[in-house]
């Protein structure tokens, strides 16, 4: 072959494989039939206060390796207006989609931040049909016509020190008014850069479904510093199948877990599930004629995981805190003083939180 030749294939197949990483590593493993599917439901782009056309956030995801994203311009808030007029609020969504093609790796479904003072202050509706039909004057139109859209609902950012000088997430009268007619379906515990206690608190006592989102407007590289080893936060939806209906059915039910920083976070019923798909224990047997076992300790997620043991045993080689990185695996030498057929190991993973200031304990079960 012609060395010219040569290196136009060489450079087609380089392009091809740009931003279509085929055979990514998945961030955690789903529990047994079912799926986890990586979304980021808040997103900006020049079509209100974001830096950068819908075609980077497309890139952007499949870089990163997401699933799904939903572009969610701010409704009345339009700063770059006199350069940009903006008449049809789905724009930014159809110039994803069309930039997305035929693309099977990234979904991009349609949202609109309705962007008010509190209360209610900054609302997304995700999986909407039409954005113009949710600008309104008042606040409760807006968010009634994207329930009549079957959209899902939640409240951004609802610790937001412009909105709350405390920092401290609570609900108005309007929010329990809108939670109480089912109006509002979920909240944003992880923002950007922020974690809120509070608003995991009140996700758990009043059925909200728990989301993390980027809230990006400049570039998801510099913000979240992914050529560092960084990641966005990350809402996985955890569904029977990776269908829009069945992931709006199972977020409308609260099955989510955030992915922020080294941080795993959700409801106790949801997170148990997938830890015991990530953090799995084989047995190695015991050594020689000892009463030394061998178990080799498994992660097969994104996530560093922080392990505390509870048990009696002790182990030769580690204290009680371990840290597992991501998909990776270790051997514990551990005392049993019997020769067991079966070990159970109960561990706190201690950087997932199902609560404030609570973190799960996963039995790690081993057959010898
Ligand atoms: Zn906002
Ligand atoms: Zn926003």
């Amino acid at each position: 072959m012609r060395p010219a030749l040569r290196i136009l294939i060489c450079l087609a197949l380089t392009q091809f494989s740009w931003g279509q990483d085929t055979d990514k590593k998945a961030f955690f493993q789903a529990p047994p039939n079912s799926v986890l599917t990586a979304t980021d439901l808040h997103i900006h782009t020049v079509f209100s206060d974001g830096s950068v056309w819908p075609n980077i956030r497309v890139d952007e995801a499949l870089r990163e390796g997401l699933d799904l994203i939903a572009l969610t311009e701010h409704l009345e808030y339009q700063p770059h207006s006199k350069d940009l007029p903006h008449p049809d609020r789905n724009r930014s969504f159809e110039i994803a989609q069309g930039h997305l093609g035929a693309n099977k790796n990234l979904r991009v479904v349609n949202g609109s931040e309705i962007t008010r003072s509190m209360a209610p202050g900054h609302i997304n509706a995700v999986f909407i049909e039409n954005a113009n039909a949710l600008l309104h004057k008042d606040s409760l139109s807006g968010i009634v016509a994207a329930n009549k859209q079957d959209a899902f609902v939640f409240w951004n950012h609802p610790d937001w020190p412009a909105q709350r000088l405390d920092g401290i997430a609570r609900l108005e009268p309007f929010h329990e008014y809108l939670i109480k007619n089912k109006l509002l379906h979920g909240i944003e515990v992880v923002n950007e850069h922020t974690f809120s206690e509070e608003a995991l608190e009140l996700a758990l006592k009043h059925k909200l479904t728990i989301l993390g989102t980027s809230d990006i407007h400049g570039l998801i590289d510099w913000t979240f510093e992914i050529p560092e080893g960084g990641h966005r936060p990350m809402t996985f939806v955890w569904a029977e199948n990776d269908s829009n209906d069945a992931l709006k059915k199972s977020l409308k039910n609260r099955k989510t877990i955030v992915w922020y920083k080294d941080l795993l976070i959700g409801e106790a019923a949801h997170i148990a599930p997938v830890l015991l798909a990530n953090l799995t224990g084989k047995s190695m047997g015991y050594e020689g004629k000892t009463l030394i076992a061998n178990v080799q300790l498994n992660n097969l997620s994104a996530l560093p995981m922080q392990l505390d043991y509870l048990g009696d045993y002790s182990f030769l080689e580690h204290g009680n805190l371990i840290t597992l990185p991501p998909y990776s695996s270790l051997t514990l030498r551990i005392r049993t003083r019997n020769k067991e057929a079966n070990l159970l190991l109960p561990f706190r993973v201690r950087n997932v939180m199902i609560g404030a200031k609570t973190n799960p304990v996963v039995p790690i079960k081993v057959v010898f």
